[in-house]
């Protein structure tokens, strides 16, 4: 019983360690594909792709940072030449529209709830 429980908690810290370490490895992933996408989108495009099959392959969520720099659809990374984005007026929402393939994505926003 008591091994049992011991080899039950040390799975649970290892599990915890590796997603860490693949949590830093995505991110630096993205960061290195913000970079080259000015001056190579498509190898930039492949960069994205790899980090998220990683996370798929490990199954960790994207990080919170990471999640809105890229197109879903066609894994571009975000910036002034390739998003167009647009705050909702009637909605608490942003829209992130892709100017390449012409996805949109929608994210809500509360400005009065949130405390973080
Ligand atoms: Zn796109």
């Amino acid at each position: 019983m008591t091994f049992a429980k011991k080899t039950k908690r040390f799975k649970k810290k290892k599990d915890k360690r590796m997603k860490k370490n693949t949590k830093q490895e995505i991110i630096r992933l993205f960061d290195f594909a913000q970079i080259v996408s000015k001056h190579d989108l498509q190898l930039a495009r492949e960069i994205i792709f790899i980090a998220r099959k990683l996370a798929m392959k490990t199954r960790s969520p994207l990080p919170r940072r990471v999640k809105r720099t890229f197109c879903r659809k066609c894994n571009t990374p975000y910036s002034t030449k390739t998003v167009r984005i647009r705050i909702g007026v009637h909605h608490p929402q942003i829209t992130y529209a892709c100017k390449i393939c012409g996805h949109t994505k929608r994210f809500p926003y509360h400005s009065k709830k949130r405390t973080r």
